[in-house]
């Protein structure tokens, strides 16, 4: 039986096919995480040195963190510069985050999942540090800036293959901080598979 489709359909049958395949050309990849986009600037970052490096497999948490500094105003090189101060509070070979998510949602990669960056005392060995550009005990994250969050969370435990418990830096003890701020609504990212 020929199904007959309308005029304006049958005219256009091959873009309504080419649509329809790039539809599930974009689905596949989503799935596959190969469009979360993820700007891999550790190498540009200013850094003096290396952190101690650990194996992917022994990585067990995700540690939520905000810059504390007004949204926007720095970026991930701002706040490598900060770590490493030598005579900062931190003086680290490099920055202390693994990702920077900025407020219009661009998500950073800033060290190597193996490094044992020092971004929360007692967690650095086996925590992947994601910092949120902003400071949200006073302001609110962006959406963009969420759903990045949320992205990168999905990706983390499809690359790892687990499910990582997501924590505020607040959350680990020995860590007295407001971090990552009270308008972080933690519980919406403790659920993500
Ligand atoms: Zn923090």
């Amino acid at each position: 039986m020929k199904i007959q489709l309308p005029e304006y359909v049958e005219k256009n049958k091959k873009w309504f096919v080419a649509g329809a395949v790039l539809l599930v050309i974009i689905i596949v990849l989503r799935k596959i995480k190969i469009l979360t986009m993820i700007i891999d600037i550790i190498e540009k970052l200013p850094h003096r040195g290396e952190y101690q490096q650990r194996s992917l497999e022994s990585i067990d948490r995700i540690i939520i963190h905000h810059s504390a500094s007004a949204a926007g105003k720095f970026n991930a090189f701002d706040f490598a510069r900060w770590h490493m101060d030598p005579n900062g509070r931190l003086n680290a070979p490099r920055i202390a985050y693994h990702f920077c998510v900025d407020p219009d949602g661009k998500v950073y990669q800033t060290n190597k999942l193996t490094s044992m960056s020092w971004h929360t005392i007692n967690a650095n060995a086996t925590g992947i540090g994601i910092v949120l550009n902003g400071n949200f005990e006073s302001e609110q994250p962006t959406n963009a800036q969420l759903k990045s969050l949320k992205n990168l969370i999905k990706y983390l435990n499809s690359k790892l293959k687990k499910k990582l418990p997501v924590y505020g830096h607040k959350e680990i003890p020995g860590n007295a901080t407001a971090c990552p701020g009270r308008n972080v609504k933690l519980e919406d990212f403790k659920n993500i598979s």
